[in-house]
């Protein structure tokens, strides 16, 4: 999808986003719904071909996420809830358990008062949904169009697009740019900004899996030795129930497991998760993707802001990457508005910091519950695992232990309880 313009030379935008992923369009979307007079250039490196099922499209892929309550509330703020809701899975219960020990605790919605601990939804209808409304506004999209360079100006910054089939010009002026074109940001770092790597030295293989049993809205997290797995509920499809694995697995078992047959790959999943969804009866396209932990040096700079897998990039087991985006995405949106409407100066520096002030702690935390669930549960050791297990016994027991991690899981942990 594109809404080529001819530009003049040299034009100026106010804001133009680099990379159409989940955050990128997101970020687009939520400025169009200001009302404001922005001039919105977003741009895309890879095509936007509806329905075509082979492509890979980084953001947009078979992977399914977990929304939390308050990337609900943003996306019901802007207006994209109703559409999304209709291919939406809600869980009702989350499951932990912990292979080979006897630690086991369950999360129910009812008890934390909420309708649900989350949503699951799968990333190819978010980007049917996100790119529809962003056909309704008044952003400009260019796709494909790769962004070579930034170079910083007096004022603004200037942008050099390659790789594009349509008609714009190579160089394009403006007074922010936002960088959200995914991990390991290539345009950061061709600006000095670059990514701090811890990898987990671990893959996370995720596939559809259809069930024997309804899934009835429980998601799953189960913690082995190999690493955590999550099987979240999905809505049914042609009447048969489903459910989204991500699977941590050690680097050299997950290359195995990603050319085993899928009766192979079946039984051995069967193997690690146990019955509690009955026997799992087909497995669908299945990819892999390298866990590391990476963030960006810097995420502010006068006229620009690097904005989500771009700063900070998670391990999937806690299910946080998206969400944390989305809740900088509404704080930032929120910033620049306000600095718009008061007449001052959107891009200047301190407008950028005070955004990133404003969610440090949400940030700092978040990225903290997603690094250490995996390495906790990632040790074997026996004192861990006893240690493990207590926590998870106590969970089991203590009401309001289990309320708080499902207040964490649904975005409301820290000061960003705000948007929920
Ligand atoms: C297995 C797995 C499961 C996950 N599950 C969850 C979950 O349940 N809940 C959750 O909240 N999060 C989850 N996440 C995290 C979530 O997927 C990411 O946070 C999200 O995809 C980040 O989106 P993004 O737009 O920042 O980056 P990306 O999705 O990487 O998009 C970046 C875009 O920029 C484009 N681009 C790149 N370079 C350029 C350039 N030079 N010029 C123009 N465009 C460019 C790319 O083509 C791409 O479209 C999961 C991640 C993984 C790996």
């Amino acid at each position: 999808m594109t809404k080529p313009q001819k530009q003049q030379s040299n034009p100026s935008y106010d804001i133009v986003i680099v990379g159409g992923g989940m955050v990128g369009i997101s970020l687009a979307v939520l400025l169009a719904e200001q009302q404001q007079t922005w001039k919105v250039l977003l741009l895309e490196a890879q095509a936007y071909k509806q329905s075509d099922q082979a492509e890979y499209r980084p953001s947009f892929d078979a992977r399914s996420t977990a929304l939390s309550w308050s990337s609900r509330k943003i996306f019901e703020a802007a207006g994209l809830w109703s559409a999304l809701q209709s291919q939406v899975s809600h869980i009702e219960k989350i499951h932990v358990s912990d292979r080979g020990h006897m630690g086991l605790t369950r999360i129910d919605a009812s008890e934390a008062g909420v309708e649900a601990l989350g949503y699951v939804v799968e990333n190819r209808w978010i980007g049917e949904v996100l790119l529809e409304k962003l056909a309704t506004t008044s952003v400009e999209v260019v796709a494909p169009a790769r962004v070579a360079m930034i170079k910083p100006l007096k004022e603004g910054v200037r942008l050099t697009i390659e790789n594009t089939t349509e008609n714009i010009d190579r160089y394009i002026e403006s007074s922010l740019v936002v960088i959200a074109d995914g991990a390991n940001s290539q345009t950061a770092q061709k600006i000095g900004i670059h990514s701090n790597q811890q990898p987990y030295g671990q893959q996370g293989i995720i596939a559809n899996i259809a069930l024997e049993k309804p899934h009835g809205g429980v998601a799953y997290e189960r913690f082995t030795d190999q690493g955590p797995m999550a099987m979240l509920p999905l809505p049914d499809y042609k009447g048969a129930s489903r459910c989204a694995l991500v699977w941590t697995q050690p680097t050299e078992t997950a290359e195995q497991l990603m050319i085993a047959s899928d009766e192979e790959f079946l039984k051995a999943l069967q193997k690690c998760f146990g019955y509690r969804l009955g026997m799992f009866k087909k497995v669908g396209e299945r990819y892999s993707y390298p866990l590391s932990l990476t963030t960006s040096t810097e995420q502010v700079r006068s006229n620009l802001v690097v904005l989500g897998n771009a700063a900070h990039s998670l391990h999937p087991v806690a299910g946080q990457g998206f969400n944390l985006s989305l809740r900088d995405v509404a704080v930032l949106a929120d910033v620049l508005g306000k600095a718009k409407t008061c007449g001052e100066d959107f891009s200047a520096l301190d407008t950028l910091e005070s955004y990133q002030q404003q969610q440090l702690a949400d940030q700092q935390n978040t990225l903290l519950f997603s690094d250490n669930l995996p390495k906790l549960f990632g040790q074997s050791s026996s004192a861990v695992a006893l240690g493990r297990n207590t926590g998870l016994l106590l969970m089991d027991l203590m009401p309001s232990l289990r309320s708080r991690f499902a207040h964490f899981g649904m975005g409301m942990a820290t000061k960003e309880a705000g948007h929920g």
